[in-house]
């Protein structure tokens, strides 16, 4: 080919979305980020504009998608995320799982493009199996408070594999756990950024119920591999990405309290509705067909990522 390989990438200004736009031009890739920044930020890739192959369109994917020109990837991670987002969003989640999953295949199908949807270990919802191999089928409620999220993605799931067996569009699907890192918005509600941002302000650490839920926490780097190993396989169906490494939300309040050297104490507050018990990926799929696993501990990536924290805190003290 002549050209290098063009890549879409919807939600490419989130936190997962822009780390991808970087590895992505660092394969060589022209990358066109899409985004209407509902819960991203032009700060996220800011860095990136001006670059040769760094394109930036804002629009919204519910509706129709236009790129010009050919385009080798899709890759759509355009959605809230975060529980705190999706409860504010509650529409737009559901609108972006569905109709922005429908436009962003209908253009794979269009351009030949292969096609890689962002899911979600939320489909497997309050789980009954554990550790969650992809074949477990999940227990999720649609009518709850986070069936807006669960129930979007695996739409979305659905209409994937509609597209792949209908129209023979090529397909891969990314199962995400609970992934953190530098650019996860400061106030986007989920627990590793309350719990860094309330350590390093000296404010009491909010965990939900007595904290004895558990969940499995992944760096960024890790997250970013298995996603760019699983586009170029050739393994249709959904694979889970993420760490087994499994903690409680106590236990990981408290390592969070140690690592930052905070005298913050820890308060108990309700328990959000299904709000899963017990989270842990089996990674046995991703083993076998990628060749990946996660190379960064918990303690590396906490560490990385509170550099990131005491720097938008204003805290860095130089
Ligand atoms: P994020 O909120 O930082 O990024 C999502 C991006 O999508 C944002 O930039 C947002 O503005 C954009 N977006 C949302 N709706 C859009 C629309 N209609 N049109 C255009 N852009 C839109 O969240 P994230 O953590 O980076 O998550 C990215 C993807 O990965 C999501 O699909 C999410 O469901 C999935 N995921 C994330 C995690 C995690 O732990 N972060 C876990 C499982 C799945
Ligand atoms: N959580 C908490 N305190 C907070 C935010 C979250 O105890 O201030 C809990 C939450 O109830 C859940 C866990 O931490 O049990 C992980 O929550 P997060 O929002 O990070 O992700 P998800 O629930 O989607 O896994």
């Amino acid at each position: 080919m002549s050209r290098p390989p063009r890549t879409l990438i919807t939600g490419g200004a989130g936190f997962i979305g822009s780390h991808l736009c970087e590895r992505f031009l660092a394969e060589g890739h022209e990358v066109i980020c899409m985004d209407n920044f509902i819960t991203g930020s032009p700060d996220n890739i800011a860095h990136l504009i001006g670059h040769e192959r760094f394109h930036f369109i804002h629009h919204d994917v519910t509706n129709f998608i236009y790129v010009e020109g050919p385009l080798d990837y899709v890759l759509h991670f355009a959605s809230p995320a975060s529980p705190v987002d999706y409860l504010k969003y509650p529409i737009q989640t559901l609108k972006v799982g569905a109709l922005g999953t429908h436009k962003a295949l209908g253009l794979a199908k269009a351009k030949g493009a292969r096609f890689l949807l962002a899911s979600t270990s939320e489909v497997y919802g309050d789980p009954l199996v554990h550790p969650q191999p992809e074949d477990y089928w999940g227990n999720v409620n649609p009518v709850g408070l986070r069936g807006v999220y669960d129930e979007a993605k695996r739409f979305a799931e659905a209409m994937t594999m509609a597209y792949h067996r209908y129209h023979g569009v090529d397909v891969r699907i990314v199962r995400i756990f609970n992934s953190y890192g530098p650019r996860m918005r400061l106030d986007d509600g989920r627990a590793l950024p309350t719990f860094m941002t309330q350590a390093l302000k000296g404010e009491p650490i909010t965990v939900y119920g007595d904290g004895s839920q558990t969940r499995s926490f992944q760096y960024i780097d890790d997250l970013v591999e298995g996603i760019y190993r699983l586009l170029m396989s050739d393994y249709v169906g959904p694979v889970n990405i993420g760490n087994p490494e499994e903690i409680s939300i106590l236990e990981f309040a408290k390592e969070i309290i140690e690592l930052t050297g905070s005298k913050s104490e820890i308060v108990f507050k309700p328990l959000p509705a299904d709000d899963p018990k017990v989270r842990q990926p089996d990674i046995s799929l991703a083993r076998r067909v990628l060749g990946w696993e996660p190379k960064v501990s918990r303690r590396e990536g906490l560490r990385r990522t509170l550099e990131y924290f005491k720097q938008r805190l204003g805290l860095t003290g130089s």
